[in-house]
């Protein structure tokens, strides 16, 4: 059994935000009209940490800058929110299908803290509802029929929020036939790793079921950790990432290359040594999003190849796939990628050809090309990516 205790994490979240002192709240504040600002950034983007996180913050800038709001929120190029999620993601709350072989399921639309670079973080995210058990056998219904999808995502918000009901979700995913793979995005080692009990960590490993006599029949559950920076793998952290582990669960981390926290070789590879070191895959190192408020996050694209070429060099173990993501889906850099710019009203953009068809693009979300993109003549989707900048 789960208790109650770990199925309501939002009593640790809080008390982190009753508890915290206008010090903490306001500490990236240098005067009286930097308080006044930080206000109406929070009016927009409201702040939410836990009390894990709230330790962490004592030593660590790295991680107080992800969490802790900035006046330079409030300066923004009027990036659009990606995937327009929230607004009309999908005909079927919850689910989403960007990819002919894999979909995304969001049980839980908020999450325990608010990354600032994270779309998350606008009120449009988490005022959404939760997934109602009755939504989630829509949504299995939907997956089950859908014969060329292997892979379902189970992501957030944060699925960690309610226990119960991310369990009763995968216990139907198993259930399906088609489903082989699945994956469950989460920051939870990060914020609340103490939820990580063995019980949890046990329920977890049985969906990993190998069937030696024949391959086509296995299953295979792995976990998404997001760490940005090697702060971040304090002993409790590692200590709930090996509870995993050793039952056998795949870790593999998504880290975003994030102005003035790790956009250095060094950070880099110190981070994705410590994970490889500590039984954690590096898998992706992305792009920050062009999210609203967070351009003083976004480094150019170019910055990240500038890493990137130099992690290749490296034992590949230690090297992620380099990733940026337009709406219409994941593009990968590579060491040697080069780059078109276009202009526009004072913002760079990145002018690309994506991988991807255009009608099947259409047909598998049942959606309209996003805005900035079209079909090109031999029917692959070309759009702009909104670039950053090191300044
Ligand atoms: S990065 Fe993850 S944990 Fe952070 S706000 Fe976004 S979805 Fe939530």
């Amino acid at each position: 059994m789960i208790h109650k205790k770990d199925k309501m994490p939002n009593d640790v979240v809080d008390s982190a935000i009753d508890n915290v002192s206008n010090k903490i709240l306001y500490h990236y504040a240098k005067n009286e009209a930097d308080i006044e600002v930080l206000k109406s950034v929070m009016e927009k983007y409201p702040v939410k940490f836990t009390s894990y996180l709230l330790k962490l913050f004592e030593n660590s800038e790295a991680i107080r800058k992800q969490f802790l709001p900035s006046c330079l929120e409030n300066k923004t190029s009027e990036t659009p929110t990606p995937f327009e999620e929230g607004i009309d993601a999908s005909e079927t709350y919850g689910l989403e299908r960007l990819y002919r072989d894999r979909v995304l399921i969001t049980p839980n639309f908020d999450c325990p803290a608010y990354c600032r670079f994270c779309y998350k973080k606008s009120n449009v995210m988490h005022n959404k509802n939760a997934m109602t058990y009755e939504e989630i056998d829509t949504v299995i219904k939907k997956v089950g029929a859908m014969d060329e999808v292997s892979g379902a995502l189970v992501t957030g918000g944060e699925p960690f929020l309610d226990i119960d009901k991310l369990f009763y979700l995968l216990d139907k995913l198993a259930t399906l036939d088609n489903i082989s793979v699945i994956r469950i995005g989460t920051r939870t080692l990060l914020t609340m790793p103490q939820i990580f009990n063995d019980e949890l960590c046990t329920r977890l490993a049985s969906f990993n079921k190998i069937s030696s006599s024949n391959p086509y029949k296995s299953k295979h559950l792995a976990i998404n950790v997001h760490f940005n920076h090697p702060d971040e793998l304090a002993p409790e952290v590692l200590e709930a990432c090996n509870k995993l582990t050793s039952k056998g669960i795949l870790l593999r981390n998504q880290a975003v290359l994030l102005k003035g926290i790790n956009n250095d070789l060094k950070t880099m590879q110190h981070l994705f040594n410590l994970l490889i070191q500590n039984n954690i895959t590096p898998y992706y190192m992305n792009h920050c999003m062009p999210v609203e408020g967070s351009d003083h996050f976004r480094t150019s694209l170019q910055k990240g190849v500038d890493i990137y070429k130099y992690l290749c060099t490296e034992s590949s173990t230690a090297i992620p796939h380099y990733v940026y993501a337009p709406s219409t889906g994941k593009m990968h850099v590579g060491p040697d990628s080069k780059f078109e710019y276009i202009f526009k009203d004072d913002i760079r953009y990145i002018k690309i050809k994506t991988l991807y068809k255009a009608s099947e693009f259409k047909e598998i979300t049942k959606k309209s090309l996003p805005p900035m993109h079209n079909e090109t003549k031999d029917g692959y989707i070309e759009g702009l990516y909104i670039d950053g900048d090191d300044l």
